[in-house]
C-alpha cells in the first residue's frame, strides 16, 4: 500500500566544527570535487537516492521535507533549486512543510531566492546566540552582525517563515545575554523558536546542570510571555499556530526517510497491517515481531558516493513491540499535547491503559499526568518527574512481555 512520509536530507558539510556539536559533519573544503559543477555530483546522488528510497518503501508523496546538516546553505543556488524542485515536481501535491536549515554566516541572497523558487517555505536559522563573546567561546563562526543581516534578509526583505534556534547554557552566557538575544529576535517576529538546553557528550557537573536549567527556564518564561506556546520539550510556536509538522513526525513515531551521509529514517507498522506491510513493503529483516524498521546512512562520504548497491549505504535495526511501545511513551510525552489515544490504539491494537494502567493510576493520584478520552499527557509539574514516571512505566511493561 502506498503511503506518505516525511523526508529528511542531510547535508554533512561545514566550514568549521563548533565545539558543542554532535551532528555528523565534515569540513566542506575537503569535498570541493563533489560539491561543484552546474549540478554537483553530491546533489545528483541525493536526488537518485530519494527516488530509490521512495520506491523501496512505497512512499507516494513526501508530505514534509527537511534539509538539515551540517550546513545546507553551503550548497550552490543551482543545487538547492535542483534538489527542491526535483522533489516537488515528482509529486502531485506540494509538501505541507518544506524547511531548510540556514547558518546565518553563510546565507547568500541568490541561495535564498533559488530555495524559494524551488518550493522551500520555511527557514530554520541556527542563531544559537547573538553575543559575539559567547559565539567565539564555542568556536562558532559568524556573529551578531551577520545573524542580524541574515534575519533582515529573510524576514524584513523577503517575509519568509522563520524558526530561530537558540541554546541556553553556552560558556560565558548570562541571563542578561539570553534576554537580549530573545528580545532582539522578537523584533523579527519569528513564527517558531527552538530553545535547547546545552547538552554534551562529556560529563557536566551538577552545578553546571542547574545553571543550564535555570537559564533555559528563564528563556522559556520570556518566550511564553510573548505568546510563544511550548508544545514540545524545546520547541515553541507563536500562538500554537506554527508547530513544526516535520519534527512532530519524530515525536509521534510517524514514517520518515533519511537520505544523505549520516541521515536516519524509521518506518513503522500498524498492528493490523503488520504482516502485510513487512512482507510486501520492506524486504529487509522481516520478522513476525518487527514493529518498526530503523536505518541510518553511513558516515563515510566516499563510500556513500560510490556504493552501487544503495541498500548497502544503510545500516538497519529492527524494533520489536516492547521497544516500540516504550518509545511511543518516551517520544509522545515530550509533547505538551502528549499521546493521542486513538492513534496509539490503531498502532498497538489496544489502549495505553493495557500497558501502563497501574503507572497511570499512581501518577494521576500525584496530579502529574492527565488522561482524557483522546489524550494522555504530563502536567507542567509532571514534566519535572518524566524520568521517574518512565521508570515506573518500564517496570510495568517489563511484567507484560
Ligand atoms: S555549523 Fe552547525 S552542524 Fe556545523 S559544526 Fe556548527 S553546529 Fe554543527
Amino acid at each position: 500500500m502506498k503511503k506518505n512520509a516525511g523526508l529528511y536530507i542531510h547535508i554533512p558539510f561545514c566550514l568549521q566544527k563548533c565545539n558543542y556539536c554532535d551532528f555528523f559533519s565534515v569540513k566542506a573544503g575537503r569535498f570541493k570535487d563533489i560539491l561543484s559543477g552546474p549540478i554537483s555530483p553530491f546533489v545528483l546522488r541525493l536526488t537518485d537516492d530519494i527516488t530509490i528510497q521512495a520506491a523501496k518503501y512505497g512512499i507516494s508523496e513526501w508530505d514534509t521535507v527537511y534539509i538539515g546538516g551540517g550546513t545546507p546553505s553551503l550548497l550552490s543556488p543551482y543545487d538547492i533549486y535542483y534538489l527542491s524542485s526535483q522533489i516537488i515536481d515528482a509529486q502531485k501535491n506540494p509538501p505541507k512543510e518544506f524547511t531548510v536549515e540556514i547558518n546565518p554566516e553563510d546565507l547568500a541572497e541568490d541561495f535564498l531566492s533559488a530555495a524559494v523558487k524551488g518550493g522551500v517555505n520555511r527557514f530554520s536559522v541556527g542563531i544559537q546566540s547573538l553575543n559575539d563573546e559567547v559565539l567565539s567561546a564555542c568556536k562558532r563562526r559568524g556573529g551578531r552582525k551577520m545573524s542580524l543581516s541574515a534575519l533582515e534578509l529573510l524576514r524584513t526583505q523577503k517575509n519568509l517563515m522563520l524558526s530561530c534556534d537558540l541554546i541556553a547554557g553556552l560558556n560565558n552566557q548570562t541571563s542578561a545575554i539570553l534576554k537580549d538575544d530573545i528580545e532582539t529576535l522578537l523584533t523579527f517576529k519569528p513564527e517558531h523558536f527552538s530553545l535547547y538546553a546545552l547538552c554534551s557528550n562529556t560529563k557536566i557537573s551538577d552545578e553546571k546542570d542547574d545553571e543550564i536549567a535555570e537559564l533555559w527556564n528563564y528563556g522559556k518564561d520570556i518566550l511564553e510571555k510573548n505568546s510563544y506556546n511550548k508544545y514540545e520539550v524545546s520547541n515553541f510556536s507563536y500562538k500554537n499556530l506554527y508547530k513544526s509538522i516535520h519534527n512532530e513526525k519524530y515525536w509521534r513515531l510517524e514514517n520518515y526517510i533519511g537520505v544523505g551521509p549520516g541521515a536516519f529514517g524509521s518506518i513503522f507498522f500498524d498492528k493490523e497491517s503488520l504482516s502485510a506491510s513487512v512482507n510486501t513493503d520492506v524486504h529487509l529483516h522481516a520478522q513476525a515481531n518487527v514493529f518498526a524498521l530503523r536505518f541510518s546512512a553511513i558516515k563515510n562520504i566516499e563510500k556513500w558516493m560510490t556504493l552501487q548497491n544503495r541498500d548497502e549505504v544503510y545500516e538497519y535495526e529492527t524494533v520489536n513491540e516492547k521497544e516500540f511501545i516504550e518509545e511511543a511513551f518516551m517520544m509522545g510525552l515530550r509533547l505538551t499535547d502528549g499521546i493521542d489515544r486513538p492513534f496509539f490504539k490503531s498502532r498497538f491494537g489496544t489502549d495505553i491503559t493495557a500497558f501502563a494502567g497501574n503507572t497511570i493510576s499512581k501518577w494521576l493520584n500525584k496530579k502529574a499526568v492527565v488522561l482524557t478520552e483522546e489524550k494522555f499527557y504530563l502536567t507542567e509539574n509532571g514534566f519535572l518527574y518524566l524520568n521517574l514516571f518512565l521508570r515506573d512505566l518500564f517496570q510495568e511493561i517489563d511484567t507484560l512481555f
